[in-house]
């Protein structure tokens, strides 16, 4: 399974060339892809991305508004998010139902419903293809099933608004938000996620110095054991499945859950 971060901002303001599209992401497994959200910024970007399959997370801007002219190719959401995005001229239009995995250009979609939203209910994917899973959850406050969520993963991409500072509130005793980097991280280390990685920026991100983020993020992870750390446009990453070998005296025991790494400049288009 490869991985292409199409963008990796969050519904804020600013913009850095780090961080410059609405966070987007491209999943591809045997020369076929799949696009998870199109936020504002793709709008007028679908045409020469040409997508052949959208999956949404929620209704929200920065997730799904880049549809309101319309889809190129089927787009895929829940009952909640396809009522919000009712009257836009989106032809074909697939319910997904949460946790009843449905096949997409060969990659298998889990949805799980996430804690997020009041008005735009969300969910998190959990992504097969081949041995490989992922999760990948830009927003939210909890997963209310993790176990299952996150059983067997290898990498999980998650919500970068804010490293250590909860961005939630409350209404009628009903939980809305964000929660931070470090929070997610150690949701990871309980399941035994190997890997974190996070998009969906916010401005803490955005606007700092990149390496000091970095470290900072890095570090995070390290306290828990998870390999850990920031996103950016264009990113390209190779995600493989764990395959269990014979215990040897000496042996490391589990292959790394991550191949090569390419920067925006290298990678390829469309991807
Ligand atoms: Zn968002
Ligand atoms: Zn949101």
């Amino acid at each position: 399974m490869r991985l292409r971060f199409l963008g990796t901002r969050g519904n804020i303001d600013a913009r850095s060339w780090l961080h410059r599209l609405h966070a987007s992401l491209g999943v591809a497994y045997r020369g076929r892809w799949v696009m998870i959200d199109c936020g504002a910024d793709w709008r007028d970007r679908l045409a020469a991305l040409r997508p052949r399959a959208i999956v949404i997370t929620h209704a929200h801007p920065d997730h799904a508004a880049g549809l309101s002219a319309g889809a190129p190719c089927p787009v895929y959401a829940t009952e909640e998010t396809w009522a919000a995005l009712r009257r836009w001229p989106i032809e074909h239009r697939v319910v997904i139902r949460p946790r009843e995995p449905i096949r997409i250009r060969g990659l298998t979609f889990e949805a799980f419903p996430v804690v997020h939203s009041i008005r735009a209910p969300a969910v998190g994917y959990r992504i097969t293809g081949g041995l490989a899973a992922i999760f990948y959850v830009p927003d939210l406050v909890s997963i209310p099933d993790v176990r299952a969520a996150l059983g067997g993963v290898r990498l999980y991409v998650g919500d970068g608004a804010s490293l250590v500072r909860p961005v939630i509130r409350w209404r009628d005793g009903v939980p809305f938000g964000h929660s931070p980097i470090r929070t997610q991280l150690r949701w990871c280390a309980e399941a035994g996620v190997p890997r974190a990685i996070f998009s969906h920026c916010g401005t803490g991100i955005v606007t700092a110095e990149p390496s000091e983020v970095e470290d900072r993020v890095r570090s995070m992870g390290r306290e828990l054991g998870v390999e850990a750390s920031v996103a950016y446009d264009g990113l390209e990453l190779g995600v493989r499945g764990a395959r269990r070998r014979r215990a040897r005296p000496g042996s490391a025991g589990r292959r790394p859950c991550v191949g090569s790494e390419r920067t925006a400049g290298s990678a390829r288009k469309g991807r």
